[in-house]
């Protein structure tokens, strides 16, 4: 895969498709045959990976983003530094509502956020384009003990 290189460096796009291309192989979607991977890059360097998870019951299922942010979370990193998703489709699949307030809590507004479908970088997007005046975790500083 080529074509990485007009990203800057630090956000390390090409090894991020890399990773969010092999757990979007693991999804698990019988119900949409709509895989998703999701790959987080944290300020530490770390990587941490997500996959949609279906259910029969159709609202208890979980999107890749979440299961990103939940390995992050659980491998100890609590900051999102570079988001990166892929999915198929001719469409751009950018993340969705929920996903979009799942990232605001551990990212910045200027998070970059990568779009991506199987080609490579579909669309690049910052948290702030995604979710304009968003409502995080400031909003609650001073009210929360
Ligand atoms: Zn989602």
């Amino acid at each position: 895969m080529s074509g990485f290189e007009e990203f800057p460096r630090e956000h390390r796009v090409a090894e991020l498709f890399a990773a969010a291309r092999s757990v979007q192989e693991r999804a698990y979607a019988p119900y949409s045959h709509f895989p998703v991977g999701a790959a987080i890059l944290t300020p530490e360097g770390n990587i941490h990976v997500g996959c949609n998870v279906e259910n029969a019951a159709y609202p208890v299922g979980s999107c890749a983003e979440a299961g990103a942010i939940a390995a992050m979370v659980a491998a100890g990193d609590l900051r999102i530094a570079v988001l990166l998703t892929i999915c198929d489709g001719d469409e751009v699949g950018t993340c969705c509502g929920g996903c979009r307030q799942r990232v605001r809590e551990f990212g910045s507004l200027d998070t970059p956020i990568y779009a991506c479908g199987p080609e490579g970088v579909r669309a690049t997007f910052t948290m702030a384009e995604l979710l304009p005046v968003s409502f995080g975790p400031d909003n609650l500083r001073g009210f929360v003990r």
